[in-house]
């Protein structure tokens, strides 16, 4: 096997991005962008084509049931794109939300003029199969189910195969919102029953920013003519054209998909899925036993902690500031991420991104220091949100 590239400090001394997309990519990636590719020509349309068969691949499709369809523009395009295009104007959506993506998913639908439900967990809790099951039982107009893998604004994992378990089981389609888990964590179409699942090119993959894709059934493409209430985000007419002439609908992102095959070549090499989420769950496992040494304290319990970000509570000491302390963290060359919590005051860590168990352990000298520097003897939470946190999630 292919020895596993080095994690040497990012081109030109930049900090390493401890977040979860844009996240630090490898220099054989970046370096793919360096020459210019004619978005009609034969060769960037081959490029799409194996691209397009590599994502499939990495789902699990081997039956030519599901298609690939990316979309210009970040994530959240492309989730539009696909809750647009796939549920019906007459359709109806449970959403499953315990964070900020969830929410977005519920303030697109409310753009989009899309009836919809909301199950909202919170912060620290994922939803669980009966609740939905009960929620499916009760309203028969519902028609799809939106869940996200893992919550990137916690960093909670949520049960992915169980929801689609139930989802199939009540005869409603399932839309998967992967972003931050699609390449590191196995959704397979063979395992997970759903309709569609979304992904971008700036997390697991660990490619640069610029676009994001849809792995959809076809016959959920095919049904969806119509659909859209956009006309640069149909997910129907850019699939049905690229069928059609092996183009994108308009201007690609050349760049940053020839820097993205590259990415999926360094994907293949460190093997795969479960290679890359190996190596996330070291980076987790290094940073998390650091940062607990130091008396810092999870949002989460074990059980829930993604491989992808960890969100840990301020600590209490008047001492520690959250802007002194990220400043301090990028003078050492890593830039963290502030908390998206609703109640307690948190930042966040990101485990994604071209870094190896060894980095982390310098995340974790550097907040060491960081928390010296500021003179805050302990990294200990405040009590209440200790409190708050057993209540919640016991
Ligand atoms: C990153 C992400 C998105 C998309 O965010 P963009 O900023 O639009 O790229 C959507 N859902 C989840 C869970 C994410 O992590």
């Amino acid at each position: 096997m292919d020895q596993l590239p080095d994690f040497p400090r990012p081109h030109g001394g930049e900090p390493w991005l401890l977040t979860p997309g844009p996240l630090s990519t490898a220099l054989e990636t970046k370096q793919e962008m360096l020459r210019d590719w004619g978005s009609w020509d034969g060769d960037f349309r081959k490029m799409t084509a194996d691209m397009c068969a590599r994502l499939l691949e990495i789902a699990g499709d081997h039956t030519g049931e599901f298609a690939c369809v990316p979309m210009q523009g970040s994530g959240s395009f492309a989730v539009e794109a696909m809750l647009g295009s796939l549920v019906p104007r007459d359709g109806k959506v449970l959403v499953l939300a315990n964070g900020a993506y969830g929410q977005r998913a519920v303030e697109t639908l409310r753009y989009l003029g899309r009836a919809h439900v909301v199950i909202d967990k919170g912060d620290y809790l994922p939803p669980r199969g009966p609740e939905v099951a009960e929620v499916l039982d009760a309203d028969t107009a519902i028609t799809h189910v939106v869940a996200i893998h893992c919550e990137t604004s916690s960093g909670i994992l949520n049960p992915i195969e169980e929801i689609a378990q139930t989802v199939a089981a009540h005869g409603r389609k399932l839309l998967i919102d992967s972003m931050s888990a699609f390449g590191a964590l196995s959704l397979e179409v063979g395992q997970v029953p759903f309709e569609a699942l979304v992904s971008s090119a700036n997390k697991c993959i660990e490619g640069v920013p610029g676009f994001g894709f849809v792995i959809a059934r076809r016959s959920a493409l095919e049904a969806a003519a119509g659909n859209s209430h956009s006309l640069a985000l149909d997910l129907h007419a850019q699939w049905s054209y690229m069928e059609k002439t092996g183009q994108w609908r308009y201007t690609p992102p050349t760049h940053v998909v020839a820097a993205f095959l590259r990415a999926l070549d360094i994907h293949a090499r460190e093997g795969g899925v479960a290679g890359r989420g190996a190596r996330y769950r070291e980076n987790r496992d290094v940073m998390v036993a650091g940062m607990r040494a130091l008396g810092f304290e999870t949002l989460l319990a074990d059980r829930w902690l993604s491989p992808i970000i960890v969100t840990f509570f301020n600590p209490a000491d008047p001492a520690f500031d959250f802007n002194r302390f990220y400043d301090l963290m990028k003078t050492q060359g890593f830039v963290i991420y502030p908390g998206k919590l609703t109640v307690v005051d948190s930042f966040r860590i990101g485990c994604i991104g071209r870094m190896d168990g060894s980095v982390m352990q310098g995340v974790v000298d550097a907040a060491a220091h960081a928390l010296r520097e500021m003179g805050v003897a302990s990294a200990a939470p405040p009590a209440q949100a200790l409190a708050e946190r057993a209540r919640l999630a016991p």
